[in-house]
């Protein structure tokens, strides 16, 4: 990989994060159907504060489809997602029916949380730093200057901050991605969703983003990564969700999933990727 030539801090040896304690996000027993198809089938998952939860299955599993439901980016049609303990997106009424939970509180909501995602998604006609520093200055609650400094720390933190002049297409798609965490971090949130964050990197490029990642999790973030980097999720993520067609198969912590996967479906997919 290209982990040598690039200047980031090495990430501290990390202690595995119970699965326990103050609960950030949680989604009880949510569906989710396109059309007659059924893709999330009653799916519990729960995100416990400063904790790296990985989401690993086969392609079509619903990984995507549930990581977009913890930010109202995708609806549910039954059951709930909660951001620490208030809804997220929709909520049921007395009568059953599910409701939107108002813009002006979803708004607030989704600022709490960071998204990056495969296609990295910045703003081909703004500046890296543009990119970084365009959400934050829609806050209107800091100062430009301090908007601008944020900005530029959350780059130095990904290791772009040399780079903040220059347009999206002049970087390399790692780099991308990384802006991208960065600007996902300049709002600070207090979790960050990663739906394959490397999927459409060149191979070579996978382990800047990895590594930044690491450092992040090493920090304390909280995080969940829908992934199909195993070595990633065996060594940083505390907690491993494997789902597959809509059903979170079996989950448990890094080592168990890995060393010793209990259901015989997690068993094949782990025989067919690593
Ligand atoms: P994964 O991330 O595990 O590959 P996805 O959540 O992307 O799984 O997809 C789960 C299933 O839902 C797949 O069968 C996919 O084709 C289907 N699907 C996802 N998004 C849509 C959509 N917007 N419209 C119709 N079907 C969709």
């Amino acid at each position: 990989g290209t982990l040598g030539a690039l200047e980031l801090p090495v990430p501290a040896p990390r202690t595995s994060t119970p699965h326990e304690g103050e609960v950030v996000i949680e989604t009880r027993s949510e569906r989710k159907s396109f059309g007659q198809t059924e893709v999330l089938k009653g799916v519990d998952l729960k995100v416990h504060k400063g904790e790296v939860v990985a989401v690993i299955g086969p392609s079509g599993s619903g990984k995507t489809t549930m990581i977009r439901t913890l930010n109202a980016m995708e609806s549910i049609d039954a059951g709930e997602v909660l951001y620490k303990g208030a809804p997220v997106g929709y909520k049921v009424s007395s009568a059953g029916l599910h409701k939107p939970v108002p813009d002006k509180q979803m708004a607030r909501t989704r600022e709490r949380i960071g998204m990056v995602f495969q296609q990295f998604n910045l703003f081909p006609h703004k500046t890296v730093l543009e990119n970084v520093a365009f959400a934050p200055r829609h806050l209107g609650s800091a100062l430009d200057a301090d908007v601008r400094a944020n900005a530029l720390a959350q780059l130095r933190k990904v290791g772009m901050d040399a780079h903040a002049d220059k347009y999206p297409h002049q970087l390399s798609g790692g780099q991308q991605q990384r802006v991208a965490i960065a600007r996902a971090l300049a709002m600070s949130p207090d979790v960050m969703l990663f739906d394959e964050p490397t999927s459409a990197l060149d191979p070579e490029l996978v382990d800047e983003v990895l590594q930044v990642m690491t450092e992040l999790a090493s920090e304390g973030l909280t995080m969940v990564v829908v992934t199909h980097e195993m070595r990633f999720a065996r060594e940083v993520a505390d907690w491993v969700v494997f789902m597959d067609q809509g059903m979170v198969v079996e989950e448990g912590p890094a080592a168990g999933i890995f060393d010793h996967p209990q259901r015989e479906r997690t068993q094949r997919f782990l025989t067919r990727v690593m």
